[in-house]
């Protein structure tokens, strides 16, 4: 190559690597200029744990730095910018964390030379999480969510093959578009249909009927299927100091509407009620989902069920029929915790408009 087109081209790529490394956002060790640059964004969870020897139990205890430096060959792959957003627990996670998280990961992504970027994440609200950043993110970059079911106090901790395998994904020609992703123990799950399906076990994350989007193994990724059609609602900018308070609540043998009614008096702009079935609830739950309606307060009614949508087929009191009639938005097969978020940040875009909200559960 003559040297003037070299020199022109390493002057482009010092220059913006010196852009991604002055961020203040992201740190790089040295960086290679022959490699792509990757982000890691670290919130916590088992991955970044370890057990307290004083009580047993496993708290933070690792940096994003710490996580990469436990993975070897990662730096063969990509330079990677650490970014330390929070360490906490994701039981702990709530929609307005992960609205600024969201931001942090378009700040990151805005940089023309970050290629994509990692999200490691407690694996306890990762499929809702993720799902949160996979409806609300700008940038069109892939972003891999990635955890660890054993933490790295464990004999065999899984974080470090997790995280080789996110920048692998992250890397490959043949994992572009799947947007977010969830990823672990090899498999590529969908934001949008992926859950957690096992209290303990690294195989956790499945995405059942909808089935796996690829396979990753020997620093190949295996595609086996294209994401589903977007939803894409950008958060407003600046982002508000609270997202919509959208109670979920449960219907179930003998429930009897008091918490619908407690979450109507006390302010909620929406509700989501988990029902049973194809997604019936009961008599008396139904009485105080009309009063909801009535009142003006969008109710989405989702299911317990794992696998399958929710459906208008029974016209008794309480039945997917009647709360359909009654004005009620039927989630599909989008489980209800993403159900919850989903309704959370329609109402941000379209306030209580019922066909505007009915239209992001259509697909
Ligand atoms: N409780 C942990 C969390 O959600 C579980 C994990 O990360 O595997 O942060």
């Amino acid at each position: 190559m003559p040297r003037t087109i070299l020199t022109v081209l390493t002057l482009v790529l010092s220059t913006s690597i010196a852009a991604a490394r002055d961020a203040p956002e992201l740190t790089f060790g040295t960086i290679d200029p022959a490699l792509p640059l990757v982000a890691i964004i670290a919130t916590g969870g088992t991955i970044a744990e370890r057990t307290d020897p004083a009580t047993g139990g496993a708290v933070p205890a690792l940096s994003g730095d710490d996580l990469i430096k436990a993975v070897p060959g990662l730096s063969t792959l990509a330079n990677i910018g650490v970014l330390n957003f929070s360490d906490i627990d994701s039981s702990q996670m709530t929609p307005a964390l992960w609205a600024r998280l969201s931001g942090a990961v378009d700040r990151v992504l805005a940089r023309e030379d970050i290629v994509g970027a990692v999200v490691t994440h407690g694996t306890d609200t990762m499929a809702e999480g993720a799902y949160f950043l996979d409806l609300t993110l700008r940038s069109d970059k892939p972003v891999v969510v990635t955890g660890a079911m054993r933490d790295a106090s464990d004999p065999s901790p899984d974080g470090p093959g997790n995280l080789l395998n996110a920048v692998t994904q992250l890397l490959s020609p043949s994992a572009q578009g799947w947007g977010v992703t969830v990823t672990l123990n090899g498999y590529v799950n969908a934001a949008r249909d992926v859950r957690k399906t096992q209290t303990t076990n690294v195989q956790t994350f499945t995405s059942g009927e909808k089935g796996y989007l690829g396979y990753i193994y020997g620093g190949m990724v295996q595609r086996f299927n294209d994401r589903g059609r977007r939803t894409d609602l950008a958060l407003p900018e600046p982002l508000p100091d609270s997202l919509p308070d959208v109670p979920l609540i449960s219907s179930y043998a003998g429930s009897d509407g008091r918490l619908v009614r407690h979450a109507v008096e006390t302010g909620a702009a929406g509700l989501v009620i988990v029902g049973v079935g194809a997604g019936n609830v009961d008599a008396e739950t139904f009485a105080a989902v009309q009063e909801a309606l009535h009142k003006g307060i969008p109710v989405v009614i989702s299911t317990r069920v794992p696998h399958g949508a929710v459906e208008p087929i029974y016209g008794d009191k309480g039945g997917g029929r009647t709360l359909l009639d009654a004005g009620a938005i039927l989630a599909g097969d989008l489980s209800a915790p993403k159900a919850r978020l989903l309704l959370m940040v329609g109402l941000m875009h379209h306030g209580t408009d019922h066909d505007g909200l009915r239209a992001l559960f259509s697909h």
